[in-house]
């Protein structure tokens, strides 16, 4: 048959969520075989009373038998832990593995995926940018495509459609500049949690809208764009538009511009990835100039937002600094979610990691993984030790 089975990992996220309505919408050509979460056991139960998965597993083991139980009058076998993710992933039976766990914790899953052959609906950018060059070197020799969910690169993914290979100058990648768009450092270094979590334009996970006041979000992208399309750091060009309608632009080497547009909706990019290279019709709300008058675009503010600059020298120097900037930066943001940090001390974290940890130049998977966890120990104590707010 022609349906699809998908393996959604992280579908209590936000992306995860979007995915099924995505799916649920489009019965006649996708299925949910696999949906996995980290704690949340109410809404994986919800979600596989709704989607009957051949695969319902759930990360934390504590909360095994409560899911066991709650499905055990459906045909869905239910699993705990994460080695039964990175297992399952594989399974002969799934077509596609969208990837919406958040972190670190997508790229082994990920990475099995590739090796069993499963195309790669890719939202979990954190894969990339720590381990971008074996990612898609196994995809090549795999022969399988990651296709992206982030907005950002589906729309220069959209522009490229139909294009001969390698004829792009540079691409440009929209930043919204977040909920603190022209502040300076004096305001940034009194922001509390609930003020940076309440992006503009996006509902998204809670990692994620961090990383998006702070311009980590674009630094992180900057990253992936140059795994999924094969560029140079000074191929890639950051503006700011802060209505998000610009999803991105590719500048073709003849100096044409193509930009992809809409309003703000992760669905479309997520169907766009299970779909492709076809689209299928949707009645998600057109966009109407009607409404948007004015599309405006200005520079990133980067000795403020200095992530986005780490970001770039992180691109730059290669090996494992992309991964040294990642660990850096989930700990520094799950500590400023706990109030154990100041927004602006994020950076300083990240820029001490980055000048402490040792440098690797051509890492292997296992120098990744320990780069993870040495980068993670020194930045916990690093917040230790630092005062609460930047002086
Ligand atoms: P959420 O925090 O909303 O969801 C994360 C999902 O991953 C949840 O299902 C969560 O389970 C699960 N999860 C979290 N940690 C782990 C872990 N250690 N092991 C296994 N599963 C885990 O995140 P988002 O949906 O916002 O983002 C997901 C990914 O997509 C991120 O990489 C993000 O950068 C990317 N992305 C998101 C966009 C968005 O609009 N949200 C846009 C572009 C990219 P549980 O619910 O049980 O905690
Ligand atoms: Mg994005």
């Amino acid at each position: 048959n022609d349906i699809k089975n998908i393996a959604i990992l992280g579908s209590t996220g936000s992306i995860g969520t979007q995915t099924l309505e995505v799916i649920r919408d489009n019965s006649q050509l996708f299925s949910a075989f696999m949906l996995t979460a980290h704690s949340n056991a109410y809404l994986l139960i919800e979600q596989a009373i709704a989607f009957v998965p051949e695969y319902a597993i759930i990360c934390d083991e504590t909360k095994y038998a409560e899911v066991k139980e709650a499905l055990a009058h459906l045909p869905i076998k239910v699993l705990g832990g994460y080695e039964a993710i990175k297992e399952t992933v594989t399974h002969p039976d799934i077509d596609v593995v969208l990837t919406a766990m958040v972190g670190f914790a997508g790229l082994e899953p990920t990475i099995n995926a590739i090796k069993a052959g499963k195309d790669i609906a890719l939202a979990n950018k954190e894969t990339l940018v720590v381990a971008g060059e074996i990612v898609t070197s196994l995809a090549k020799q795999h022969g399988v495509n990651i296709l992206p969910v982030d907005s950002e690169h589906s729309a220069i993914f959209q522009c490229l459609a139909g294009e001969q290979d390698n004829k792009i100058e540079k691409i440009i990648l929209t930043a919204s500049g977040g909920p603190f768009r022209g502040k300076n450092a004096e305001f940034l270094a009194n922001v509390t949690r609930e003020h940076a979590l309440k992006h503009p334009n996006w509902v998204m996970g809670a990692k994620i809208t961090i990383d998006s006041a702070s311009l980590m979000n674009k630094g992180l992208e900057v990253i992936e764009a140059k795994w999924l399309f094969d560029l140079q750091a000074n191929q890639i060009d950051v503006i700011v538009h802060p209505q998000s309608i610009v999803h991105s632009l590719v500048q073709f080497e003849d100096g044409s511009i193509k930009a992809q547009m809409g309003l703000p909706d992760m669905k479309l990019p997520i169907q766009y990835a299970l779909t492709y290279p076809q689209r299928v019709k949707t009645n998600f709300k057109r966009f109407n100039f009607i409404d948007y008058p004015n599309l405006t675009f200005e520079q990133p503010d980067i000795a403020t937002f200095r992530n986005l600059k780490l970001s770039f020298d992180a691109l730059e120097r290669g090996g494992n600094m992309p991964c040294i900037i990642n660990a850096a930066n989930e700990v520094a943001v799950a500590a400023f979610l706990n109030n154990e940090t100041g927004f602006l001390t994020m950076s300083d974290v990240i820029e001490t990691c980055m000048q402490q940890i040792n440098y690797i130049q051509s890492p292997s998977l296992n120098d990744y993984l320990n780069t993870d966890k040495e980068t993670r120990i020194f930045a916990q104590n690093l917040i230790r030790k630092m005062p609460l707010k930047a002086v």
